[in-house]
């Protein structure tokens, strides 16, 4: 197992679909021993003042982060926007509207479960008139209702691309999240590059496209990637000129093999997306 590292920039809360409240996700990466932490949660920065609250008080470097769904030639990709200004007037409103499309859709794909014979998901569409309803809210909710023996089983039967309840999403182009982050101050990471099934030939195109607007890293070491999909990951930095990031991607303690702050350390032959960040948010040497 890797040593834990004490930077994590890539993470969720309840905010979106995470377990944890802002707060307990803070004092939890506290726990695991992380010195800089960025919340991403997907298309929303609410989480980020409880979050910042709870850092100043245990002494963690918070840095603001969210998970962009975005679209590029009708692939979906997810980009992280790191030290970005939460209140940007664009990066907001562009936000809500992903958050709309998020709305549109768990209406639709309640209607699907309905007509697949799955009871009304009423708590789910309430989430989602509140704010950020993902795919994870119907997977729990399907658990909870016993229709799936785990929340997995609820993407692989229902909710998947090509499953009963899959809706497709005409998310924010990948061009505007990258304009947005790059406006909010941020620097726009592609998150999790190995999860997209693309082949090599796609990854080309798509790093390329990404680093043409403006994009500036890529996840090298996330979750629990294993060695050979990080050497894939190190190869896409190098090769196109990006800078390299780590995050758990931790979405709750129910998950035991993703943890906060336990993520394999950037190769030193990689250039580190903090770098160029103030003194205060470099990470002290792992020890
Ligand atoms: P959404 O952005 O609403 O489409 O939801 C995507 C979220 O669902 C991701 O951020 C993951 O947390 C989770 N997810 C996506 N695909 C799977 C899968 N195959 N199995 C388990 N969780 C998944
Ligand atoms: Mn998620
Ligand atoms: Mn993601
Ligand atoms: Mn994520």
């Amino acid at each position: 197992m890797p040593s834990p590292l004490n930077i994590d920039l890539h993470c969720h809360s309840t905010a979106s679909d995470g377990t944890l409240a802002p707060e307990a996700v803070v004092r939890r990466a506290a726990e695991q021993g992380v010195k800089v932490l960025a919340l991403t949660d997907h298309d929303t920065v609410a989480g980020l003042e409880a979050a910042h609250d709870a850092a100043a008080r245990l002494g963690v470097e918070l840095v603001s982060g969210v998970e962009i769904s975005t679209l590029w030639q009708g692939r979906e990709l997810h980009v992280v926007g790191l030290n970005v200004d939460p209140g940007s007037p664009g990066l907001l409103a562009g936000l809500e509207r992903n958050q709309a499309r998020r709305r549109e859709r768990a209406e639709r794909i309640a209607e699907k479960l309905v007509q697949a014979g799955v009871p009304d998901a009423p708590d789910v569409l309430l989430r989602a008139a509140e704010g950020v309803a993902t795919r994870t809210h119907f997977a729990r909710f399907l658990y909870e209702r016993g229709v799936v023996s785990t929340a997995q089983q609820a993407f692989d039967r229902y909710l998947k691309r090509g499953k009963r309840a899959w809706v497709n999403v005409d998310w924010m182009p990948m061009d505007e999240a990258l304009t947005l982050i790059r406006a909010a101050g941020g620097n726009a990471v592609l998150a999790h590059p190995l999860a997209y099934g693309m082949t090599g030939v796609w990854m080309r195109r798509v790093l390329t496209a990404f680093r043409e607007a403006g994009g500036e890293g890529v996840e090298v070491c996330c979750g629990n990637t294993g060695p050979q999909r990080i050497q894939t990951a190190i190869g896409y930095a190098l090769r196109f000129g990006l800078k390299g990031s780590v995050g758990s991607d931790f979405h709750g303690p129910e998950n035991p093999w993703i943890e906060l702050g336990r993520i394999t350390p950037l190769p030193p032959t990689v250039g580190p997306i903090w770098s160029g960040w103030p003194a205060h948010l470099q990470p002290p040497p792992a020890g």
